[in-house]
């Protein structure tokens, strides 16, 4: 966890490195700090061998000195010379010439006294007899107290040591013999040592160095020996004695590179009278010890400094190392989960690819897939298998008049039922709109018909969708494997082709492919192309049948009919193209066509003052879709200027009765534009009374059907009888067609129908015999 960021990582690395770094500049100072306390140990130390080396050399000096004065004071001939007062037949020159020859006492010189303080005899000078009480203190203080006397003093001529031993003749004080000896020897002894010395006597005693012997003076400071290193004397000249004298116990000089002590002496009373300065090389100090000491710390610092660090990065290096491994495991693990993602990405990409967002059925491209799978299959097993193609029958008109979800929800609810009726194994795919497919594999026919059974029965249930109960049937075509095609798109084609067949057979049923279906298609392209030629080159044309008041017989009105004149087939007659034409939509085109046509021709009647009375015209059941197609309709009405008073408009009650509410809607609009609205094929339609009452119509057209066998049939009869009273009741005109006979006018007639349409009165007639009868019948 603590590695876990690598910049914390990093961090404490780098912190341990200060600290470490820190440790290590501190555990410098501190050595350093002990070396300098060691050096000024060694220094002092150093200082104190040269102060005790000279006090050694000076304390022997004194020594042998005095051993000299001591045992020239048992010589008897010095007795003699001082019981005589004579100086004669003193060998002493000789004696002097034995220490100098066999001692380190090179210069020495001696003196007698008596026991008065007379000078007897000096070695330095013949000069005798002077009495020295006075002039010297210890001289006196011996006399008075005939005791050794050993002393430094500064004289006229130098400072010197100096000893006094009194001379006995038996317990008799006769004489004292003093020995004197200068200090040459002592800054050459120390030389030797590598002691750099120099000797100063203080400035006191200046006036009494009258003959001062070195003749050397620094300041007031007479110099005693004239051996000194001349360095030395430079450096004490330039700097001052006094700059010296205060050494207590060493003085470093590193310009110079010495090393300096001082070592005093006191003349008998007690006085500073000489110092000695000292000096040694520092150079010859020996402090090896003390930097190997230093440098084996330092180096041993450096060395944990190294290790301590090396050890840091190292772990730095793991940690940096898991943490690199636990990144690259979670990158990894993200890969992992994108490429995971990925995949259920693409499989969803493709399941949408091949699925109907709608219902989650396979869509065309999957099921022609599994079709062409299932063909090879079939074929290498030997099985037979079918191809089922449904279509919705009306389920436009649901979607029209509920909206599209509606319609959605109506397919889903299907779907949910065909998947009851299949098996597991079979497929089922939604094409698009309302068409369906099902792939039976290894399936017998019996079982094919059997499944469409099913799925023709189960859809007698009603639908239940958005608390709407709602009536939808399919047509069903099967195609089968091998026999009506061997490869996906035949196959499916031919199921296409029976299902056509299936609608055509009055829809709500199931087909299975055969020949002459195929035969029956291309007919109904050669159609098509056919009928659109017919409006192109106007080979329609609109027959005309009266409708007769057979009271009065006059005409009331037109029906235009429309036939076709097609150039090798001859008349013929719309039952065998309209429905075609609905089905295909082509019915929009020739109805408009026909109401062009035949509102113009009227219009020219009527402005040549033939009396037409109202024009029929049928309207297909597209032009109650919506009351949008209506207005190529109002467009025409206004061109031709067409008074709307004498039109009227045919509609058959089934197509009423598909979608009453839509069809209310278009009639009301229709209506509004003050043209009358009949229902054509009345009682065939099975219309709701309750919806009836709402229709904008204004008459009721019997159908044919009654009218025909109304004769013989008392059935019929009354059917004609209801309706004739309901429109009474309705206060709606009615109109019976078909009617052929004198009876039928005449029962007609006596049941209150007294408009009649039919072959008794007159055929339908083409523009121009319709015109002559019209003149004929004003
Ligand atoms: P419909 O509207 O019921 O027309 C009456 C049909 O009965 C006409 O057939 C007419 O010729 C026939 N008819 C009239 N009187 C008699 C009779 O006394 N005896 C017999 N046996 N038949 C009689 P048609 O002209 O063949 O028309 C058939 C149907 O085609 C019409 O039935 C109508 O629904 C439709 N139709 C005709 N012309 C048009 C048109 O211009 N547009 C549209 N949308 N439909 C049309
Ligand atoms: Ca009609
Ligand atoms: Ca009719």
């Amino acid at each position: 966890m603590l590695f876990y960021n690598i910049r914390i990582n990093m961090r404490i690395t780098l912190i341990g490195f200060l600290f470490l770094f820190l440790y290590f500049c501190m555990g410098y100072i501190y050595t350093q700090h002990n070396v300098e306390i060691l050096m000024q140990n060694r220094y002092k130390v150093t200082a104190l061998n040269m102060k005790r080396e000279l006090m050694t050399l000076i304390k022997d000096k004194q020594e042998a000195v005095l051993l000299v004065g001591i045992s020239l004071a048992q010589n008897p001939s010095l007795k003699t010379l001082l019981r005589n007062k004579k100086s004669d037949n003193l060998e002493l020159n000789h004696y002097s010439k034995i220490l100098q020859e066999n001692t380190s006492l090179k210069n020495i010189w001696l003196q007698i006294l008596d026991n008065q303080g007379k000078s007897i005899y000096r070695s330095w000078t013949d000069k005798t007899g002077d009495i020295l009480t006075d002039a010297r203190a210890d001289v006196k203080k011996m006399i008075e107290h005939p005791e050794i006397l050993s002393s430094i003093s500064t004289g006229k001529y130098d400072m010197t040591f100096k000893t006094m031993v009194p001379i006995y003749e038996g317990s008799k004080f006769v004489g004292i013999v003093e020995t004197l000896a200068k200090f040459d020897s002592i800054v050459q002894k120390m030389q030797e040592s590598n002691y750099k010395t120099l000797i100063v006597v203080d400035g006191a005693y200046k006036k009494q160095l009258s003959q001062a012997y070195t003749n050397s003076f620094i300041e007031d400071f007479y110099v005693a020996s004239l051996q000194t290193d001349s360095k030395l004397v430079k450096i004490v000249q330039e700097n001052s004695v006094s700059s010296f004298l205060n050494i207590d116990s060493y003085k470093v000089d590193v310009n110079n590179s010495l090393l300096f002590s001082l070592y005093k002496l006191s003349d008998i009373n007690g006085q500073d009278m000489s110092y000695f300065i000292i000096a040694q090389d520092l150079n010859k100090i020996n402090i090896e010890d003390i930097i190997q000491n230093r440098n084996r710390i330092i180096i041993g610092l450096l060395f944990g400094l190294a290790v301590i660090t090396g050890f840091l990065f190292y772990l730095y290096a793991i940690n940096y190392k898991k943490f690199i491994e636990e990144q690259k495991e979670k990158l990894e693990e993200q890969v992992e989960h994108k490429t995971q993602a990925l995949k259920v990405q693409s499989e969803e990409l493709r399941h949408i690819a091949h699925h109907d967002s709608l219902t989650n059925l396979p869509n065309r491209l999957l099921f022609f897939d599994r079709l062409e799978q299932a063909i090879k299959h079939a074929k290498r097993e030997n099985e037979k298998m079918a191809v089922l193609f449904l279509d919705l029958d009306r389920f436009k008109e649901i979607n029209d008049t509920y909206g599209h979800e509606t319609g959605d929800k109506l397919l889903q609810v299907v779907t949910t039922r065909l998947q009851e009726c299949v098996r597991e194994e079979d497929t089922i795919a939604r094409l698009g709109g309302d068409e369906f497919t099902i792939l039976l594999q290894n399936i017998s026919n019996e079982n094919v018909i059997k499944i469409s059974n099913n799925i023709l029965t189960i859809m007698q249930k009603p639908c239940i969708v958005k608390n709407l109960e709602l009536f939808v049937s399919f047509s069903i075509g099967i195609s089968c494997y091998p026999q009506d095609g061997e490869n996906a798109n035949i196959l499916l084609r031919n199921s296409d082709t029976a299902m056509y067949r299936a609608k055509e057979r009055g829809k709500n049923n199931y087909q299975f492919y055969n020949v002459s279906m195929t035969d029956i298609a291309m007919e109904r392209v050669a159609l098509q192309k056919d009928i659109r030629q017919a409006l192109e080159r106007k080979e329609f044309e609109a027959y005309y049948q009266p409708k007769i008041d057979a009271q009065t017989l006059k005409v009331v009105g037109l029906e235009a009919l429309i036939r076709w004149n097609h150039p090798t087939k001859g008349l013929i007659y719309p039952n065998d193209f309209i429905p075609f034409a609905e089905e295909v939509g082509l019915i929009i085109d020739i109805d408009a066509y026909m109401m062009r046509n035949t509102l113009r021709e009227i219009q020219e009647w009527r402005d040549e003052g033939v009396e037409t009375g109202r024009l029929s015209l049928n309207l297909s059941a597209r032009q109650l879709e919506s009351e949008e197609s209506t207005k190529e309709l109002e467009e025409t009405i206004e061109e031709i200027g067409f008074n709307t008073k004498y039109l009227e408009l045919e509609v058959t009650e089934s197509h009423i009765m598909r979608n009453p509410i839509r069809a209310i809607k278009v009639l009301d609009h229709i209506k509004s534009l003050g043209i009358q609205i009949s229902v054509d094929d009345f009682g065939t339609g099975y219309s709701s009374l309750s919806y009836l009452k709402e229709l904008p119509v204004d008459s009721l057209k019997i159908d044919r059907s009654f009218v025909v066998d109304m004769m013989q049939s008392e059935e019929d009869r009354a059917i004609v009888k209801i309706i004739i009273s309901l429109a009474e009741n309705l206060k709606l005109d009615v109109i019976a067609e078909g009617v052929e006979s004198k009876e039928q006018v005449d029962c007609l007639l006596k049941q209150g129908c007294k408009i009649i349409q039919g072959y008794y009165f007159s055929k339908p007639l083409p523009a121009e015999k319709c015109k002559a009868y019209l003149l004929e019948h004003q």
